[in-house]
């Protein structure tokens, strides 16, 4: 379709070419160099963690907190159902029981007040994800004395109470796939907040071998010391992410920008609109409308189609799909996570988009919600 609005574009400021030169100029461009380095100290910087570690994606960071947290098949790890496969594939892989709860109506985030009901003496870890980069209830979830994974893949530069989302859980993992705030193209980090994992987890990150220590003269060889995978992005990736991270606040300022146009133009219609939590600071990774029913909200996808707006639903439930049925269980009643499923449409939204582009897709959005 001619001038289509696209759901998503990836960010990209223009500075990125003259750190992708230096990489390539430097000679070395494998992971762990100059670009990695300075993507973990800003990282680092950002989210107040002990240690980060830069990865070729969100999946990667949560398969080595699977690998950390020593997951064993009989393991039950409890997750939302609402959620991308990476967040429950990284823990079957490793022979976890998934342990499904459902999510909030408000923020669709994982529901703390299910967790009590959920844990068993198998328990091994609790893996909130923080939904359209709005943050979960972490003081609860953190109250029941089990390992807590992040899975902040939509929430580079959200805070709950202040405190960084990622940084607060054991273990944290950011995504910078093209779809997220920050992105170069295929991306993530772990960022290690308790301290007990943070030698662990070099090793699991340089193939099970020790490279880390030797690279630092504590060990005059290195060796094949542990299990691990090969985690770390190419230093040119690193080059690519490196002045997206130096403008995170930049460009989360833009996309909140748009967020609040959305919201405001949408108030007092018949359609329900996104919750924000007081004590939530989001990072307008997503806007979305829920709809009263799945009928209406496919009509809606269809009618903005038409007029060349892309706008998707989101996740089909874990719980109900091949994979999740085999490898999980649920844990009650999954009510709201199917009636997000079936009733939410996600707007476009992206850095760069200009305010005229965004006015067409409210219009549009508005002659329909009117009728509502
Ligand atoms: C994007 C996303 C992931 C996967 O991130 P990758 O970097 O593509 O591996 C995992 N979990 C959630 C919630 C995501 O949104």
């Amino acid at each position: 379709m001619p001038n289509c609005i696209n759901f998503n574009e990836a960010p990209f400021l223009g500075s990125e070419f003259e750190h992708i030169k230096d990489a390539i100029d430097s000679k070395h461009i494998s992971g762990g160099g100059k670009h990695t380095k300075l993507c973990n100290g800003i990282l680092k910087k950002i989210t107040g963690t002990k240690k980060s570690l830069l990865t070729h994606s969100c999946t990667a960071a949560l398969e080595m907190s699977a690998l950390l947290l020593n997951i064993e098949p009989g393991d039950e790890v409890i997750l939302p159902s609402y959620t991308f496969s990476s967040t429950a594939n990284a823990f079957a892989l490793r022979g976890a029981k998934l342990v499904f709860v459902d999510i909030k109506s408000d923020t669709l985030n994982l529901d703390e007040n299910l967790l009590e009901q959920a844990i068993t003496k198998k328990t091994k870890a609790i893996i909130p994800v923080h939904y359209a980069g709005v943050s979960c209830e972490m003081d609860s979830i953190l109250e029941h004395k089990i390992a807590v994974v992040e899975d902040a893949a939509q929430a580079v530069g959200s805070y709950y109470k202040g405190k960084s989302c990622g940084g607060i859980g054991d273990l944290g993992c950011y995504s910078f796939h093209e779809t997220k705030n920050i992105s170069c193209g295929e991306g993530g980090a772990l960022l290690i907040n308790s301290e007990r994992y943070i030698e662990q987890a070099e090793i699991v990150l340089e193939k099970g071998t020790d490279r880390s220590k030797f690279f630092r003269g504590q060990v005059d060889k290195y060796t094949w010391v542990g299990l691990g995978s090969s985690y770390l992005p190419s230093d040119m990736l690193a080059a690519y992410l490196y002045p997206q991270l130096q403008s995170v606040e930049q460009i989360n300022k833009l996309r909140l920008e748009l967020w609040n146009n959305y919201h405001k133009n949408f108030e007092g219609l018949n359609i329900k609109r996104p919750f924000i939590p007081e004590h939530c600071k989001h990072n307008a990774h997503m806007y979305y409308l829920q709809f009263n029913s799945l009928e209406m909200r496919n009509k809606f996808i269809e009618f903005m189609d038409s007029k060349g707006i892309m706008c998707i639903f989101h996740y089909v439930p874990l719980h109900s799909s091949p994979a999740g049925k085999k490898y999980g269980r649920v844990a009650g009643s999954m009510e709201c996570t199917e009636n997000a499923s079936n009733t939410l449409a996600r707007l476009p939204l992206f850095y760069g988009m200009s305010l005229e582009v965004q006015s067409k897709i409210i219009d549009c959005a508005r002659s329909f919600l009117a009728k509502l």
